[in-house]
């Protein structure tokens, strides 16, 4: 089977592996990259919108609690001005005594104790205070000179003023609103309502606000934590800090800074701010950032700052990120997978596709194969039928020829047959003729030895005619010879050859069942034997050695004579028919021939070999009838 040279051809293996381990060893990386970066991006984006979200609810937030401050700062600025409806503070103010005091005194404490402020007094035009609604109190500011106050000097001048400050008598924080009392268009006096804030912070407190309020200085005066209360959101000179420490508006406060650890401008009016942690509400984090706000309050030189934590916006936006890079994973994961199975099944139907090319392909050239073995059958069986019939003709003729030989061999046996038999049938003519003569004379007894000896001669020629007829005779392929008896037959008839040649025989084979039609075996034995004794004619000690042997199951025989041996031309024409070396009309070179082709017709062969020193060996294979007998030797 061929396969298809495009399926199997790939690209060489240095080519094919760089870029598949480039992309092992790179894309994994890449891939944990992409997911981060992705999950990152997406953590930017939810970051960034929620920071929009968060910034236009603060906004909103931010509006709504600076109003909230605007509106309880308000409350109380008219407060002032309503002692100008009072006769008796304008009385005080113009003409002091103890009983316009007090009655002063009372009347402020009524108002301050209507209108919900802290305190609320009235000063000269020196700065001493005149009447004050907390003249009961031990730390009463009554009689106290309060000229440095920056709002009284803002009212004396007619401005109002406004003014964040601790007091310097009871160290609380306030608001001051002073008023300039006017009177015929002349200022008589100050008013002052202080203000306590602190409900706004608790209100933010309460509504878990984070917010601070910080004044012109940039102080911190009202604020939802504690801890940043008076603490200056810009960095103080040290011009500043002693010009505010001079003015104890914030009495001997230390006015601390409260500098973001980190400060970033993010949307417009909105910035982020890191603060470190306050280490006994927060442990968990060093440090916390917010969105701050900041709107200036109307009316004031103040402005509210909101803060958001941003910490829980960061940590949905991690969690979105995470979530995304997951989702990412998760898909990349799948597309990975859904390409390796793309992959894999894209291999299986190329190798199925290759399978199916190359099957058709092989049933292709099966069938064609097929076809020429069909075609080769039709010419082998056409081959076999000439071959039978050419092995018909081919045996028809060797039997022809094998019964020519015969004939042949008859022919040429004539000679010796006529002597062998003209010999006893001239001693019949005279042993009858004698025999006749001693009957007539009455001599019985010799004429009884004579006809005994006439039977003898006439039974050996019937064994020579019988011997002669069963060599005519044609044989059966596939009969059975007794070894012994053949050579027997043979050796008597050539008896009359081998005793003229004092022959010396020698008997070295068992007497073993051939597979040999029996006649056969005679005729075969016959022509070596003969051609033996033709070849020793010129030896004075002819000797002929008929050694057997076993091989496997096979029986040898091998025929040694002492004779002149076989010439390389002979060795090589052996076997052929008509070969002779004999003279005249002794040979007609069929003896070989015929015998190699009865044995070879028996299942067997013959062959011929040197042996040491002279002569020639004939070896005859036959196979054995039976099994071979245990303990027998194969031949030498
Ligand atoms: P023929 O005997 O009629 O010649 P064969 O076929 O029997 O025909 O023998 C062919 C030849 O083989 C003989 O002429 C002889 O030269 C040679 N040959 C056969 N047997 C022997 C032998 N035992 N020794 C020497 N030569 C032999």
């Amino acid at each position: 089977m061929k396969c298809d040279p495009t399926l199997s051809r790939a690209a060489p293996p240095s080519l094919a592996v760089k870029p598949r381990l480039i992309r092992h060893l790179f894309l994994p990386p890449l891939l944990l990259i992409l997911v981060i970066a992705l999950g990152f991006g997406a953590y930017r984006i939810s970051e960034h919108y929620g920071i929009r979200d968060l910034s236009e609810s603060g906004a909103r937030q931010l509006e709504l609690h600076a109003r909230t401050v605007e509106s309880e700062i308000s409350k109380y600025t008219y407060l002032p001005s309503i002692l100008e409806l009072e006769d008796s503070v304008g009385q005080l103010l113009n003409s002091p005594n103890p009983e316009l005091q007090q009655q002063v005194n009372r009347y402020l404490e009524g108002l301050n104790r209507r209108s919900l402020s802290r305190v609320i007094y009235v000063l000269d035009t020196t700065g001493r205070v005149m009447a004050t609604s907390n003249w009961r109190d031990a730390d009463s500011y009554q009689g106290e000179d309060l000229s440095f106050r920056a709002y009284f000097q803002d009212a004396v001048r007619g401005t109002p003023g406004r003014f964040y400050g601790i007091g310097t008598t009871t160290g609380e924080s306030g608001y001051y609103l002073a008023h300039g009392l006017e009177e015929k268009g002349r200022i008589i006096g100050v008013a002052v309502v202080k203000v306590r804030l602190d409900t706004l912070e608790a209100r933010w407190q309460r509504a878990r606000l984070e917010a601070f309020v910080s004044d012109e200085n940039g102080i911190i005066i009202l604020s939802s934590d504690p801890a940043r209360r008076l603490k200056s959101v810009r960095p103080l000179t040290p011009t500043i800090k002693e010009r505010l420490a001079r003015s104890l508006q914030y009495y001997w406060w230390p006015l601390n800074e409260l500098v973001p650890l980190e400060r970033q401008s993010l949307t417009e009016g909105a910035e982020e701010l890191t603060f470190p942690a306050n280490a006994s509400v927060d442990q968990e984090h060093t440090q916390v950032s917010y969105l701050a706000q900041t709107r200036p309050l109307n009316d004031t030189p103040w402005h509210l700052t909101l803060l958001t934590p941003l910490e829980d916006l960061r940590r949905e936006a991690a969690n979105q990120g995470m979530l995304v890079a997951v989702v990412c994973a998760l898909v990349t994961f799948l597309l990975i997978a859904w390409n390796e199975r793309r992959k894999v099944i894209s291999t299986r139907l190329a190798a199925r596709e290759a399978l199916q090319a190359a099957n058709d392909e092989l049933e292709r050239k099966i069938a064609e194969r097929t076809e020429h073995l069909r075609a080769s059958n039709e010419r082998l069986k056409a081959q076999i039928r000439e071959r039978r019939q050419a092995e018909e003709t081919l045996r028809k003729a060797q039997d022809e020829l094998v019964q020519a030989g015969k004939l042949a061999a008859i022919g040429q046996m004539s000679t010796s047959i006529a002597h062998e038999l003209n010999q006893p049938l001239a001693a019949l003519r005279t042993l009858s003729g004698n025999t006749v003569r001693f009957i007539e004379r009455g001599s019985l007894d010799i004429a009884t030895t004579n006809l005994r000896t006439i039977n003898d001669l006439v039974d050996r020629m019937g064994r020579i005619t019988a011997s002669l007829r069963a060599f005519a005779r044609r044989g059966d392929d596939r009969g059975q010879a007794q070894l012994g008896k053949a050579v027997e037959a043979a050796l008597q008839l050539l008896a009359g050859r081998v005793e003229s040649s004092a022959l010396t025989l020698h008997h070295e084979y068992t007497d073993t069942l051939l597979g040999i039609d029996q006649t056969r075996l005679e005729q075969i034995l016959v022509n070596l034997i003969g051609n033996a004794l033709d070849a020793m004619q010129a030896q004075p000690l002819p000797e002929l050695w008929l050694v057997g042997g076993y091989s496997e199951d096979r029986y040898q025989l091998r025929v040694r004579d002492n004779g002149h041996g076989l010439d390389d031309q002979a060795r090589k024409h052996l076997f052929e028919p008509f070969f002779t070396t004999k003279p005249g009309e002794q040979g007609l070179g069929l003896g070989l021939t015929l015998s190699a082709s009865l044995a070879a017709a028996a299942g067997g062969s013959l062959s011929a070999e040197q042996p040491e020193g002279t002569g020639t060996v004939f070896v005859l294979s036959l196979p054995l009838v039976g099994a071979h007998p245990p303990g027998t030797d194969t031949p030498a």
